[in-house]
């Protein structure tokens, strides 16, 4: 290294002593003054020759957080310049970003879209003065966190372009020039300096509030309300006096701007904790709990896309309430209204004008409230199936198994509603020849309803599947609805230490139900659970769960691996869909763990045939196996108008024939005093007589005798017979006993399970 020459170090700590010295003299002068416009008149030569600067612009931001208005332009452009908060100017970008800004040539549009696409130089102002501006650092004025206006240094005099250290400079004289403003303006020094100078608060309780805030989950707004009593407007007067922008609280009677909402997630907004509360597209008002939060701010004005951007400050909880009424309906028969509002226009509208006729607050509701219906219909999925040519496309739900219609809605709408819903679920709206998949939350009720969506292309148009996702926690094991005897032969299982429980069924059979059960018997401190699933449908506390990506790769067997370096216990894998996840569940359980899975058979024993068939070892796989439990859901007769009748004797030999044909007499029945129920249809039930379902099981325990047909790769049929032996009720027994039992009946039984 090249020794560095003495005599300049010293020259560079003169000049820098020097600049000190001078800066200090203008602060002084500054500060001093009473007159801010004569005092930075005066002191603009040194500022220019101070900074090495051809001109100087100061900005202050107006007192409704709406505008920069330029305090002070050196040269002869005209006063009063006012520039919006937005990222399309220099001056409004600094002050949304609230950093600082070095550009070497503002013509440069390559440059200045490098910083942020829509950022440009305004040429008006130079054609306007003659003026050439070419260089320039621009930095945010603040006082504490909140920026009140903007410095710009223009054209560096010594080099052409302005250095890092030149940005310092300015920094340094934005600080001093921010004392004096903030001295100027009746700004208080922090959020709640208005109310510690009334006496409402002190400075201790304060502090004791801040520290609550973090620690729980409340906020400091919250506690001077609760256990200050200082109301919401002395608070808002308190913001206001610290942020210099007009405070806002809820108000009912506003009708937020569909324009800028309909695109937003609510969940995503409540993450962010700012709405908009009016405006367009080229000027919006945002409600914020923190406008000197610029990472946020950068992001609304990423999000909503639009040209100015004003701030207002609101409490959190008022925030969150305007979010809230985004979804919530007012009216119950919306939905009715709104289809026939949207039916009308159809006829009225020439073509060419019916793609601005949308009206996007309608389609918003209309999805809301189509989810809305969905959920409290109970239902799993939700359809929208374009119809042919013209016709109309029709919303189905699925509830308890079965699909019925919820609405139709006119033709051309189809797209307005699938784009809706590719919206809420974070899609790709422009894609329309790919499937995807994406999730989306709403609130319901004041609760989260996770949906996750799939659109799919049609011949007649992209179709939307929506699953409505079970929300909240698990079932006790006790609230399946096991028969006695499997209620005491599954808790059997659970109390082994180690091995492999499976719950085999077809998609849509309530495997993951009773998983989720037999882990919520499970669940204690001293053990540790670990799940992979895809998705993650219910949360218990205690768990660690892990959700699968197939489109990131990590798969069951991933999973499975990882699983076991962490320490489990006990380790719920979702599927052992093929030999690698098989395999390792096996290894897992034969090494002390309890494992327990879910496959796509149909029957108990032929869940062991089909994994054998695996290539897996017949002794590890023999060993390992603890039970088998096969499950459908049938759906149950409503209780509020099922009709009894006594069922004539053929009825009866029917059902024993069912039960065994071998020896219908095992089926015990009292027949003297036997009481069926048949379906009817009331309002309750949404005339189809069935409402809920109820899990019918089939149970096969491993024992020793059964450990040697495994081993010996034995046939479905062996298996069976010798787990029947044993005590094994079949499906379709279980269901047989279920339906004698008044809660169902044999088409619905015969609906699940072959004959
Ligand atoms: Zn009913």
């Amino acid at each position: 290294m090249q020794p560095i020459d003495p005599e300049i170090i010293k020259q560079k700590q003169q000049a820098m002593q020097h600049y000190r010295t001078r800066l200090m003299v203008i602060n002084k002068r500054l500060q001093q003054s009473t007159d801010f416009n004569n005092i930075i008149t005066e002191l603009e030569q040194p500022i220019l020759k101070l900074l090495k600067a051809q001109r100087i612009t100061l900005y202050r931001l107006e007192n409704n957080g709406k505008e920069l208005i330029s305090a002070f332009k050196t040269g002869t452009t005209p006063n009063n310049i006012r520039i919006p908060l937005s990222t399309s100017s220099i001056a409004g970008y600094v002050a949304l970003s609230q950093k600082s800004l070095r550009i070497d040539d503002v013509s440069n549009d390559k440059a200045l879209s490098a910083v942020h696409p829509k950022l440009k130089f305004n040429h008006h102002f130079d054609k306007l003065s003659g003026f050439n501006t070419k260089a320039m650092v621009a930095t945010p004025i603040k006082k504490g966190q909140v920026v009140i206006g903007i410095l710009q240094l223009i054209n560096q005099t010594d080099e052409g372009i302005f250095v890092d250290n030149d940005m310092l400079k300015a920094e340094e004289l934005a600080n001093v020039i921010a004392k004096k403003f903030s001295k100027d303006s009746n700004a208080t020094k922090g959020p709640f300096d208005y109310l510690l100078h009334n006496n409402q608060v002190t400075l201790k309780q304060l502090k004791d509030f801040d520290e609550r805030a973090r620690k729980q989950k409340t906020t400091i707004t919250s506690l001077l309300m609760t256990e200050a009593r200082i109301s919401k407007d002395e608070i808002g007067l308190s913001l206001e006096k610290y942020f210099q922008i007009p405070f806002m609280s809820f108000d009912p009677n506003i009708h937020l701007p569909t324009e800028l909402c309909q695109n937003l997630n609510t969940a995503y907004l409540k993450k962010q904790g700012w709405i908009p509360i009016s405006g367009n597209q080229e000027e919006a008002i945002i409600l914020i709990d923190n406008p000197s939060d610029y990472s946020r701010i950068m992001e609304m004005e990423r999000v909503l896309d639009v040209d100015k951007i004003i701030l207002r400050i609101g409490l959190i909880d008022d925030i969150y309430q305007y979010i809230n009424s985004l979804t919530e309906t007012s009216e119950e028969h919306l939905l009715d209204d709104l289809i026939d509002q949207l039916t009308i226009d159809e006829s009225n509208i020439v073509e060419e004008h019916k793609e601005e006729s949308i009206n996007d607050h309608a389609i918003v509701q209309l999805v809301n409230q189509v989810i809305t219906d969905a959920y409290n219909a109970n239902a799993s999925d939700i359809h929208v199936e374009p119809g042919k040519e013209k016709q109309a496309t029709s919303v189905r739900i699925r509830v308890d198994g079965l699909c019925r219609a919820l609405l139709d809605l006119p033709y051309h709408r189809a797209k307005e509603v699938i784009a809706r819903i590719k919206v809420m679920a974070g899609m790709d709206i422009s894609e329309r020849r790919k499937p995807q998949d994406g999730k989306l939350k709403v609130k319901i009720k004041g609760q989260t309803v996770e949906l996750r969506v799939a659109t799919i292309p049609t011949v007649n148009g992209e179709c939307a599947v929506l699953r409505i996702l079970a929300s909240g926690g698990a079932l006790p094991l006790e609230k399946l609805n096991l028969s006695p005897e499997n209620l005491k032969n599954v808790e059997k299982l659970t109390e082994h230490p180690h091995g492999l429980i499976l719950v085999v069924g077809p998609t849509g059979s309530g495997k993951t139900t009773t998983l989720h059960g037999v882990l919520n018997k499970l669940n204690r401190v001293d053990r540790k659970i670990w799940t992979a699933e895809d998705p993650v449908e219910i949360t218990q506390p205690g768990l660690q769960q892990v959700q699968i990506s197939r489109k990131s790769g990590f798969t069951f067997a991933d999973a499975m691996r990882s699983f076991l370096r962490a320490d489990p216990d006990i380790i719920l894998i979702g599927e052992m869909r093929d030999k690698e996840t098989s395999h390792i569940g096996i290894e897992a359980s034969l090494t002390g763990h309890l494992v327990l899975s879910t496959l796509h058979t149909n029957s108990a024993p032929e869940t062991i045939t089909r994994l054998l068939d695996l290539d897996l070892d017949p002794m590890s796989f023999s060993d390992a196996l603890l039970g088998v439990l096969a499950q459908r859901l049938m759906r149950t007769l409503c209780k509020s108008c099922k009709q009894a009748y006594q069922p004539p004797q053929q009825e009866i030999d029917y059902l024993r024939r069912q039960y065994d044909p071998d020896n219908p007499e095992s089926l015990q029945i009292d027949t003297t005093n036997l009481t069926l129920y048949r379906a009817k249809g009331c309002e309750h039930c949404g005339d189809t007589g069935y409402s809920g379902r109820t899990g019918i099981h089939e149970l096969l325990m491993v024992d020793d005798e059964m450990r040697k047909l495994i081993y010996n790769k034995s046939s479905v049929a062996l298996i069976k017979k010798h787990a029947i032996k044993s005590g094994m009720k079949t499906l379709l027994q279980d269901g047989i006993i279920k339906l004698l039992n008044g809660e169902t009946d044999i088409q619905q039984l015969h609906r699940v399970v072959a004959e």
